[in-house]
């Protein structure tokens, strides 16, 4: 992790480890992670020979994730199954994409990719995940439904302390990943997790961010076509301004500015730009979701954004785009969002945001630097780690939960409901079910933070040698040679599959 980015961007590492050197555990732990095995993929066995099946956690667009544990070591993982293509029709690009990426990729706001499981009858596959007790979207679900429950959700809102952290892990997953060429393209509040704090669950991973669901993720130096025209379906509400434009290339910054959407919602409880979908097929122009980031942010100028004159919506003016002078000239991002935080506060809060989660100046230009209509000026997900806001008071900590220290957390978030909780008998870690933010245990020592797989940031430019990263230009061969999207490809050709 690129905990040393910056000093005081650090988290405050005396407290947090017992007064341990600034080098021991993040060494060790960078250590580990550089030299951990990749992931092995595994046609000789079925998935459920190695996992008890539990209940499906959750369902997306590719695929069916399941809770499971092992039968080996009684772990909890979560299993993803891939929407099974037709007989000889191979595995699809996009559950390629997802190991390719996931396989190479070590960092500790990464989700870790265990092993893979490919049926060559079906066909099918199977991609074991370890276990996230929470999503951003529960997480802010659950703000938003207790809002009045003041035992689990004492603030109502999300304390800032929460808010900070889990932007920190984001950001700091994020700018691992763009200095190594991958950008995500479908960054939302679903698709970013965060560890329990269950006893099985090692402590420095107690509440740890980990961006999850690389199922579109590109390497980006090969041309992305626009996701729409090969009729891929993701939410328009986190899609940057330059897409919405017609822009034909997928660059970091358009990941910046859905963190910076997941930033406001975080604080508001909801979307920010939640603009109407147009459901024809291809690369339609979405008007409404435009029209609602202009209500906030204004309309975008040549002046401050000169590429707009070469995106196709603009120059072909669609629905009025360009020549349209909106009546209103945007409520601007720090009234819309405090107005949204009163909105959505709890009623004893009597119209007021809950002083502990008022967001301050330095937050609100924080966001704006991340929802900059202009994707070369936008600011970058390393820059942002180096914001005032990460310096001050509450800084951000190792444990989205609990403030450093703390034995008690600040909200209580439910866990997934969930039938297959207990351990098998006789399995390693039966006797300790349980655990998670809501119940106050596991709070005994403090948790190091997580340490980077690459040793922090050194020769880690763009594309550059060092970093947790391996082989990715034969990932980024394979992934070239994938193709378009719809081609499918033979799961026999992908590196590591035996
Ligand atoms: P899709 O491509 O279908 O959207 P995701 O990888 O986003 O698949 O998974 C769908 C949902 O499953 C997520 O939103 C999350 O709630 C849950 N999920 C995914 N991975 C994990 C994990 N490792 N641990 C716990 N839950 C997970
Ligand atoms: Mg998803």
């Amino acid at each position: 992790m690129n905990i040393q980015l910056q000093r005081g961007q650090q988290y405050d590492s005396q407290a947090q480890r017992g007064g341990q050197g600034q080098g021991g555990t993040q060494n060790q732990q960078a250590q580990q992670n550089q030299t951990a095995a990749t992931p092995p993929i595994s046609s000789s066995s079925s998935v459920w020979d190695k996992f008890e099946k539990g209940d499906k956690i959750g369902e997306g667009t590719y695929g069916l994730v399941y809770h499971a544990r092992s039968k080996e070591t009684g772990g909890r993982y979560a299993i993803k199954q891939f929407k099974g293509g037709r007989e000889g029709d191979g595995v699809s690009p996009t559950a390629i994409r997802e190991i390719m990426l996931l396989r190479e990729m070590r960092h500790p706001n990464i989700v870790k990719l265990e092993s893979a499981y490919i049926n060559r009858s079906e066909p099918s596959l199977w991609l074991a995940f370890e276990y996230a007790e929470y999503d951003l979207y529960e997480m802010i679900k659950f703000h938003r439904d207790h809002k009045e429950n003041t035992r689990d959700n004492p603030f109502g809102l999300m304390p800032q302390y929460i808010v900070k952290t889990v932007m920190w892990h984001l950001l700091n997953g994020l700018s691992y990943m763009h200095q190594h060429w991958v950008v995500h393209r479908d960054l939302k509040p679903s698709n970013v997790l965060v560890m329990g704090e269950d006893p099985a669950v090692a402590p420095h991973q107690h509440g740890c961010v980990k961006i999850a669901d690389f199922g579109l993720a590109r390497i980006f130096q090969s041309p992305a076509r626009p996701l729409s025209d090969n009729g891929v379906v993701v939410t328009i509400w986190y899609r940057a301004p330059e897409l919405l434009l017609g822009a034909r290339h997928y660059t970091r910054a358009v990941d910046v500015w859905a963190a910076g959407c997941i930033f406001a919602e975080l604080l508001t409880l909801k979307p920010l730009f939640q603009g109407q979908e147009r459901k024809t097929p291809g690369n339609v122009f979405q008007a409404d979701q435009l029209d609602k980031i202009f209500r906030v942010l204004g309309h975008p100028s040549i002046k401050n954004w000169p590429e707009l004159e070469v995106l196709p919506h603009w120059v072909e003016n669609t629905d009025n785009v360009r020549v349209k002078r909106p009546e209103w000239s945007g409520t601007g991002l720090h009234t819309a969002v405090l107005e949204a935080m009163r909105g959505a506060a709890p009623s004893w809060a009597q119209g007021h945001v809950p002083q502990e989660c008022v967001p301050p100046r330095e937050a609100i230009d924080l966001m704006h630097r991340m929802l900059d209509f202009n994707p070369s000026t936008r600011t970058t997900a390393e820059e942002c780690l180096r914001h005032e806001w990460f310096r001050q008071e509450p800084k951000p900590g190792p444990n989205v939960f609990r403030l450093p220290g703390a034995s008690t957390p600040l909200v209580r978030y439910p866990r997934r409901p969930m039938s297959l909780d207990r351990v098998p008998a006789g399995l390693p870690g039966a006797a300790g079910a349980g655990g998670g933010p809501g119940d106050g245990g596991g709070g005994g020592g403090l948790p190091p933070p997580p340490g980077p797989p690459g040793g922090g940031r050194a020769g880690g430019g763009p594309g550059g040698p060092g970093g947790g990263m391996r082989g990715s230009s034969q990932a980024a061969a394979m992934l070239a040679q994938s193709g378009p999207q719809g081609k499918r490809r033979r799961m026999e050709n992908v590196p590591g599959f035996r």
